[in-house]
């Protein structure tokens, strides 16, 4: 993995950053024809690769080879009434797997390529293997260059579309990098096609259009309002709405617990925040912690360097009137957007002000503070408004 990882790039506010030179550019990642010409074997011989797209990288097999789609279960560890979406190279291509109808034309028309999936009635004579015994199919074409790449160079052998839910296993964190599956899924997954890291970092937007009015069964990159004003109809959120049971998604976007580290993940709003900081100021200055001269200070990671710094891990305890609760002397991780006091004796990493760049950042943020070996993660809750959507909720999944 890099020293440096873009998703330190925003966070110091410095337009010089070093980590500049690793953002994801668009349009910049293409793999060599070598890694292509294997992928392609291996997608034709039923296997399963680990592949980019600009939400977070996936674990892709054959949508039309039932054992190639039985692989991807089997290695996620995933659920097997949880169905998969099935990536193809167009909205013309997706016209094979569906009943494609004006809405999702309009939608398919605006948004792909790119971070938004469909929900559509699946043609009786499409590949059933990814639908999970659903009469509908889940459709999305990807706007990175690399699975351009792949769909074009998979046309000849006769595969047009391939199922690829995030490369993890089940519940845990999904991979942003190249590297995370590597990690996570091991020998498992021979070939994992780098394609630098993901630009927008969380999963897509599904929108269900199967029947009546649009519902979104996933909040992703691209915003309610942003999809009714597409449609020039509202679509309805499945999490905030009462639905009637007869009108409700028949597949949730996601389970309650997802996206989760190892480590627990404690969601604070920004006031208890504030309120744990005025405390361990409190305790350090009781303590005279790191007051003395030439004491080595409290282990810290510092905003510039993501290095640790010498001293014991610490970290004080928790004011009774906060919503979570710490064992004094182990320390903490936290990713929140103002630095805790000098001596607090946590681990900590910038959340972005900005929810584009926030939600890019997330799964590598929590990847990294989940290998240092604390207690908790700690995370400000960002504020309610529609543009933290998706990040509020993986972070909520990632808590439960
Ligand atoms: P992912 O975990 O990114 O592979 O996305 C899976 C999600 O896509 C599911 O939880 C559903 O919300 C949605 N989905 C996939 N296939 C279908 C389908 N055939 N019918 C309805 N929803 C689907
Ligand atoms: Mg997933």
């Amino acid at each position: 993995m890099e020293t440096r990882s873009a998703a330190q790039e925003g966070q110091s506010g410095t337009a010089s950053s070093p980590a500049a030179a690793s953002a994801p550019v668009a349009g910049a990642a293409h793999v060599g024809e070598a890694d292509l010409a294997r992928a392609v074997r291996m997608l034709q011989a039923g296997g399963v690769i680990g592949l980019p797209t600009e939400t977070v990288y996936g674990l892709a097999a054959n949508a039309a080879d039932a054992g190639a789609v039985a692989s991807i279960y089997r290695i996620k560890g995933r659920p097997a009434d949880h169905p998969l979406i099935v990536h193809v190279a167009s909205a013309e291509a997706a016209a094979r797997w569906a009943v494609w109808s004006p809405q999702a034309q309009q939608l398919a028309g605006a948004f792909w390529p790119g971070p938004l999936t469909l929900v559509l009635p699946r043609r009786p004579e499409a590949p059933p293997f990814a639908s999970a015994g659903q009469d509908t199919i889940a459709l999305r074409v990807s706007s990175h260059p690399v699975f351009a790449q792949l769909m074009q160079a998979l046309a000849p052998v006769g595969i047009t579309g391939l199922a690829a839910p995030s490369a993890n296993r089940f519940g845990r964190i999904s991979p942003s990098r190249a590297a995370h599956v590597r990690s996570g899924l091991g020998e498992a997954v021979p070939l994992v096609l780098d394609g630098g890291p993901s630009a927008v970092g969380v999963e897509s937007t599904i929108v269900d259009l199967s029947r009546g009015q649009p519902v979104l069964l996933r909040p992703g990159g691209i915003s309610l309002q942003a999809l009714s004003d597409c449609l020039g109809v509202p679509v309805r959120a499945a999490d905030t709405q009462a639905t009637a049971e007869a009108d409700a998604p028949r597949v949730p976007g996601a389970l309650p617990s997802h996206y989760a580290p190892s480590v627990p993940v404690r969601l604070l709003p920004a006031s208890a925040v504030q309120a744990l900081y005025r405390e361990w100021a409190r305790e350090a200055d009781a303590q005279g912690v790191g007051a003395e001269e030439g004491s080595p200070g409290r282990s810290f990671w510092s905003e510039a360097g993501m290095q640790a710094l010498a001293g014991e891990p610490a970290g004080f305890g928790t004011p009774p009137a906060l919503p979570v609760s710490l064992q004094p002397g182990q320390p903490v991780a936290l990713w929140t957007l103002q630095p805790p006091p000098e001596r607090a004796g946590a681990f900590w990493r910038r959340q972005p002000a900005d929810a584009a760049t926030a939600a890019r950042h997330l799964y590598d943020t929590l990847h990294q503070l989940d290998a240092l070996g604390v207690q908790a993660i700690l995370v400000e809750m960002p504020p309610d408004t529609p543009e933290w959507r998706a990040v509020r909720d993986r972070l909520t999944r990632a808590a439960a």
